[in-house]
């Protein structure tokens, strides 16, 4: 990119056809140029159709969200989502600031203020800007193009109980003041986290975990879209898309004043198909790849939500840790494919994990009683299978036993199967977790 385009002076804007959008309108601008063009605005999320399309709609409002549900249900990857929708917009649609401006507001504001004597415009024009600017000739404002990044348009807080409210707010350093003298000096005027987001999103995760004090920070920016720094007499405009997280447990800590400004998105498990995906996702991102038959990984997502709830929560972050420690299980034990033994190795660890001093025994006990039977699962799946089933309790092994099983069986139970699943060593991985449940030899 030409570097001279990206800084010039106030006077040139209006050669640049400026942007005069809000964030929320270049939100969904960017949301309509990528359905028009067939693109995915949530390509790293699986299914929550419905919620995707209601996070999209209470954004473009200019409301700010509050997404709802459990661990790993995808809350933090919606929110990364909205991040690169409104970066793309960046990329393509120059939008210009006037140089040192703390809360990057559009330099369109200060245009309409000194070149069209449009008085209302300094409305939007932050404190900073007009002490610095709004004298001036528009040959003599420098400006420079915007992005988002972290810390310049995008700005994320981890909700927590010691986060005080200068933090979100920014803070006017009084002793500093007395030692630099210009109080619209950086180092006077320190921004925080809205001031960072300003111009893009800004991102609260576990909203209930912050305190009361540091809740009511946010206030002021969501309802008037200005706010004032701590000690400071002086507001900003601020324009930015509001998302924030929160776990059900904790729904109940955001207070209600907060809540009653947010757009509430509730966000359920994803369904059992797309849980799968998610699952096959993580496992082709990792370091060494395994071959990991199909009906296996898919016993994993029935198995964890199967077992969810009854002595800890699983969500589908425990499905994507127990399908990796079953990789790696095979990986250790230099195997080329995931066997039932791993598969078993990785719930049994996932599980196990979960619980503390006081659910160890129940968890021993749910293991015990609740384990889903991956027999049953096979022949569910694949009715045939109990077929080739018989012939092991014949023999002492899986291997002797494939050698007896009809061919045409064998066949059969092949066309059942996925076309990833469609070979011998896969059919007998499918027999070793038969061989594994009535104590016969298997081959792992
Ligand atoms: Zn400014």
């Amino acid at each position: 990119m030409n570097v001279k385009n990206e800084s010039m002076n106030l006077i040139d804007l209006n050669k640049t056809s400026p942007c005069v959008l809000s964030v929320s309108g270049r939100f969904i601008r960017q949301i309509r140029e990528m359905i028009e063009k067939d693109e995915d605005a949530f390509p790293e999320i699986f299914g929550l159709g419905h919620v995707k399309r209601r996070l999209v709609e209470a954004l473009a409002t200019g409301s700010g969200v509050l997404i709802k549900g459990d661990f790993g249900v995808g809350k933090t990857h919606l929110c990364s989502a909205v991040v690169s929708v409104l970066k793309n917009y960046y990329l393509t649609h120059p939008i210009y600031t006037n140089e040192g401006c703390p809360v990057r507001e559009n330099a369109v504001h200060l245009y309409n203020y000194i070149v069209n004597n449009d008085h209302a415009a300094l409305e939007n024009v932050c404190p900073v800007c007009r002490h610095q600017y709004a004298a001036s000739t528009a040959e003599s404002v420098p400006i420079e193009r915007v992005y988002i990044a972290e810390g310049g348009g995008f700005a994320r807080v981890q909700g927590n109980e010691d986060i005080e409210p200068e933090k979100i707010l920014g803070m006017y350093h009084l002793i500093r003041f007395a030692e630099i003298g210009d109080p619209f000096d950086p180092r006077v005027l320190e921004g925080g986290k809205i001031a960072q987001a300003s111009g893009g999103v800004l991102f609260v995760d576990e909203l209930g975990l912050m305190n009361n004090e540091a809740q009511y920070a946010l206030i002021q920016a969501l309802q008037e879209k200005s706010y004032t720094p701590t000690n400071s007499k002086m507001t900003f405009p601020v324009d930015l898309l509001f998302v924030s997280t929160t776990n059900n447990t904790n729904d109940l800590r955001i207070h209600k004043a907060v809540a009653n400004r947010l757009v509430g998105i509730p966000v359920g498990r994803v369904g059992f198909d797309d849980e799968v995906l998610i699952v096959k996702k993580e496992l082709s991102q990792m370091s060494f790849v395994m071959r990991f038959p199909e009906l296996f990984i898919e016993f994993i997502v029935s198995a964890i939500r199967a077992l969810n709830n009854i002595a800890v929560y699983l969500g589908p972050r425990s499905t994507i840790r127990a399908a990796r420690m079953a990789c790696a299980s095979a990986f250790i034990e230099g195997r080329a494919a995931v066997s039932f033994c791993d598969v078993k190795e990785g719930l049994y660890t996932e599980i196990r994990g979960q619980g503390d001093e006081q659910t160890f025994d129940e968890i021993n006990e749910m293991l015990a009683k609740d384990f889903p039977s991956a027999v049953e699962f096979l022949k569910e799946r694949v009715p045939l299978i109990e077929n080739a089933f018989s012939v092991i309790d014949q023999y002492k092994d899986t291997e002797t036993a494939f050698l007896y099983i009809d061919k045409q069986l064998i066949d059969d139970i092949m066309a059942c199967l996925c076309e990833a699943d469609r070979s011998h060593e896969t059919i007998k991985a499918y027999l070793d977790a038969y061989a594994v449940s009535v104590n016969i030899e298997p081959l792992c």
